[in-house]
């Protein structure tokens, strides 16, 4: 089958590669109908991770062609949506609703998902069926919710985004755009979106912001101060994970508030003295995105949201390089992979 390889950073390629097989009872074989390129696949693109030979790529939607003998709950043909930590969603942590860190846990880019096929273990635990076959259509929205929405999703919840709640969102990334979708669907009363990008902004309204602020930094908090009365956003989402995005939402929150964190933290160091003085609710890191997938499938498939628009550029699988060099470039917020 074709596989995308990272050989060395901006050395990516479709190569052909084994067929993956049942290795593990509770396994099943899906043949991809799509997958993407995140965000984090540019770190080691960019040199910043290091990379040498790698398969590449954890979100995925597709169809189950072969299933191993525990398997019970998913079906040869099921149409299914998983997200990047395969779990067995019967741990005390799965159930909890803490999925990504499931005691059993494997990270799905180990395995690799840019490809034709993948082995996704834990199957009944990690994967999530549509009630049907998808419209074609439809196909962008649950390769979102595989990631993305996901994540955006959990980071609104983790924020306490709700009904009366002002919620500020700190990253224009496909994850800060959909935790703009996501508020909206929580019932925020006002949406508060940090960018500078107008292509950003109008997808952002288009989610459900009410206001954009292109100020960052010490000049982005002054600027939710002031819309908020001198108080603060009590929800914030925080989707980059800098040192200075950290800052501002942390800051950003009003004391007694909550920040949601899901941006992956590069050398973010929170000063003892600020985080004591701030009073603020942190709650964050890799998003269970299986607690959320029976409804995030379902709303898509009631085409309630439409979180396929994140995706900008869709390409073949075949051209996964030139997927790459776009998001490297900014050409692009997100890039879909047909397979
Ligand atoms: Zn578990």
């Amino acid at each position: 089958m074709r596989q995308v390889v990272m050989h060395a950073p901006r050395d990516v390629r479709v190569e052909e590669r084994p067929e993956p097989t049942i290795v593990e009872p509770t396994d099943a074989i899906i043949r991809l109908t799509a997958t993407c390129i995140c965000g984090s696949d540019l770190w080691p693109y960019r040199g910043a991770d290091e990379v040498q030979d790698a398969v590449m790529g954890h979100e995925y939607v597709g169809v189950v062609e072969e299933v191993g003998s525990e398997v019970r709950d998913v079906k040869v043909g099921d149409f299914v949506v998983g997200s990047f930590w395969a779990s067995d969603n019967t741990c005390e942590i799965c159930r909890a609703g803490y999925q990504a860190y499931c005691v059993n846990r494997v990270p799905m880019g180990m395995l690799g998902t840019q490809a034709e096929r993948a082995r996704i273990p834990l199957a009944d635990g990690t994967l999530v069926a549509t009630p049907g076959m998808p419209d074609a259509d439809l196909l962008p929205s649950f390769m979102a919710a595989s990631d993305v929405l996901g994540t955006g999703w959990f980071a609104a919840v983790a924020a306490e985004a709700g009904p009366g709640k002002t919620v500020a969102v700190v990253g224009d990334g496909a994850v800060g755009l959909l935790a703009v979708l996501a508020a909206k669907e929580l019932g925020a009363e006002r949406i508060i979106a940090f960018s500078r990008h107008a292509d950003r902004q109008a997808l952002a309204r288009e989610f459900g912001a009410t206001d954009i602020v292109e100020e960052r930094g010490d000049e982005g908090v002054a600027r939710i101060k002031e819309m908020t009365g001198g108080l603060g956003a009590h929800s914030v989402v925080e989707a980059v994970g800098t040192q200075e995005s950290m800052m501002q939402a942390i800051h950003s929150t009003r004391p007694g508030g909550h920040a949601g964190f899901v941006g992956v933290s590069h050398d973010v160091a929170i000063p003892g003295g600020e985080l004591f003085m701030a009073g603020v609710h942190l709650h964050g890191g890799p998003a269970p995105v299986r607690r959320f997938l029976p409804d995030l499938v379902q709303r898509i498939w009631d085409r309630e949201i439409d979180p396929g628009k994140v995706f900008d550029l869709t390409l073949p699988l075949g051209d996964a390089a030139e997927g790459y060099r776009a998001m490297d470039q900014r050409e692009a917020i997100k890039v879909l992979l047909t397979v």
